[in-house]
């Protein structure tokens, strides 16, 4: 039998690192090239819910990161400046787990299924000419068996408005539901029960003309406006300061995979809006999608020039349909004058409030 074809994927975050245990799991060689090193924080509200949870148990993840300590969440409650849900139920149940656990977890497995994990290493083809133009890689560039699962493309600027998001665990925190989220005029905050008795408390952000947000600037985002109920919540937290870190320049447009020369899963396609709490569910999902078609091209079965547009129509079919409503509750969730009425509806409507949660999903 001749020998399988190896695999480069560039980026260990959440997509990178299933693919490479999907792809392990199947006898493929493959290198992973990570930028950074683990455990490590990231900026996510490390709620994961949605069809991603089918892909870690088709891979026979998901009971192993309930062992490593993942939390069930079950209710979930909004908050305006006025107005509360109160706790309902989720329509279908979520796992919870910090990055720093989850990430790190995933790349031992990868490592002890006969992965090559490269990490503190950044690589190169892709560091050079993402950063330039990212959509207009020419197909010469792009070497085959390589997938680029390097996370969210950098936009400084989207309609005006430039994104940024942070995070923090912190204790003491008590909770009325499993996932509280707390919207303002200035975005919104998410707070999560997460592993180890810690509480996530990640927001996503506008960033005003001219305005710096420094460390100070930062905690006080998190913390929310004196006299909201986020404030309340979080008046006697104690944060992790080593667990703090933020991002900017995020990117919230919908793209498709099709419109791209290189072969892209998680982020690396396009960021679904963080409100859905959906982005690591697609991440797991995308590196499922592109599993059989390299392994294919691994075994020699089909061209590289058939695998991509493959693997992208794959992932343009199962992420559209979502990414179009996610859009548009993003848009109504982030409208200040729309908050409280659409906290309102979503306490009195069961249609309502099931209809956001499964379209977005
Ligand atoms: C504020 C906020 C809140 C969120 N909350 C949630 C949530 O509650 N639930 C949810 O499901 N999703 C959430 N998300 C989205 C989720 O975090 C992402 O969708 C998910 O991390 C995407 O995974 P990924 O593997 O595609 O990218 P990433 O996790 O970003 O990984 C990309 C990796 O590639 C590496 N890399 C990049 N370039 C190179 C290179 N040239 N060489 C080597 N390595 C490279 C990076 O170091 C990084 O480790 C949130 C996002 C934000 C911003």
């Amino acid at each position: 039998m001749a020998a399988m074809k190896p695999i480069t994927i560039v980026g260990g975050g959440l997509a990178g690192l299933t693919l490479g245990i999907g792809l392990r799991q199947r006898g493929v060689p493959v290198t992973l090239w990570e930028a950074g090193r683990y455990p490590r924080h990231r900026v996510c509200g490390e709620f994961i819910c949605g069809r991603g949870q089918e892909t870690l148990a088709r891979l026979g993840l998901r009971d192993w990161l309930e062992r490593a300590g993942a939390v069930g969440a079950a209710t979930a409650a909004f908050f305006s400046a006025t107005q509360s849900t109160g706790p309902r139920p989720l329509p279908a149940r979520a796992i919870c787990l910090s990055r720093f656990t989850l990430d790190a977890a995933l790349a031992e497995k990868f490592r002890e299924l006969g992965g090559e994990l490269r990490v503190g290493q950044r690589w190169p083809a892709v560091g050079v000419h993402a950063s330039a133009c990212p959509d207009r890689l020419k197909p010469e560039l792009q070497p085959e068996g390589v997938v680029r699962a390097t996370g969210r493309r950098l936009q400084t600027e989207e309609g005006g408005a430039r994104w940024f998001g942070l995070k923090a665990h912190a204790r003491n925190v008590p909770l009325t539901a499993d996932l509280e989220m707390h919207v303002s005029s200035r975005g919104y905050v998410g707070l999560c029960r997460v592993n180890g008795g810690r509480v996530n408390v990640c927001g996503l952000f506008r960033r005003r003309a001219g305005e710096s947000v420094g460390p100070q600037n930062r905690r006080e985002l998190l913390r929310g406006p004196i006299g909201s109920p986020l404030h309340q919540r979080l008046a006697s937290a104690e944060f992790d300061e080593n667990s703090f870190c933020a991002v900017a320049g995020l990117s919230l447009r919908p793209y498709r995979a099709v419109a791209r020369v290189d072969c892209c899963i998680g982020d690396a396609i396009t960021m679904i809006p963080p409100v859905t709490g959906n982005g690591m569910s697609m991440a797991f999902e995308s590196a499922e999608l592109a599993i059989d078609p390299l392994g294919a091209w691994s075994r020699g079965e089909i061209s590289w020039a058939e695998t991509q547009p493959q693997i992208a129509r794959r992932c343009d079919t199962a992420f559209a349909r979502r990414l179009t409503w996610a859009k548009w509750l993003q848009r109504f969730v982030l409208a200040p004058s729309l908050q409280n009425m659409l906290v309102r509806i979503a306490a009195r409507s069961d249609w309502f409030w099931r209809m956001a949660f499964e379209k977005t999903r």
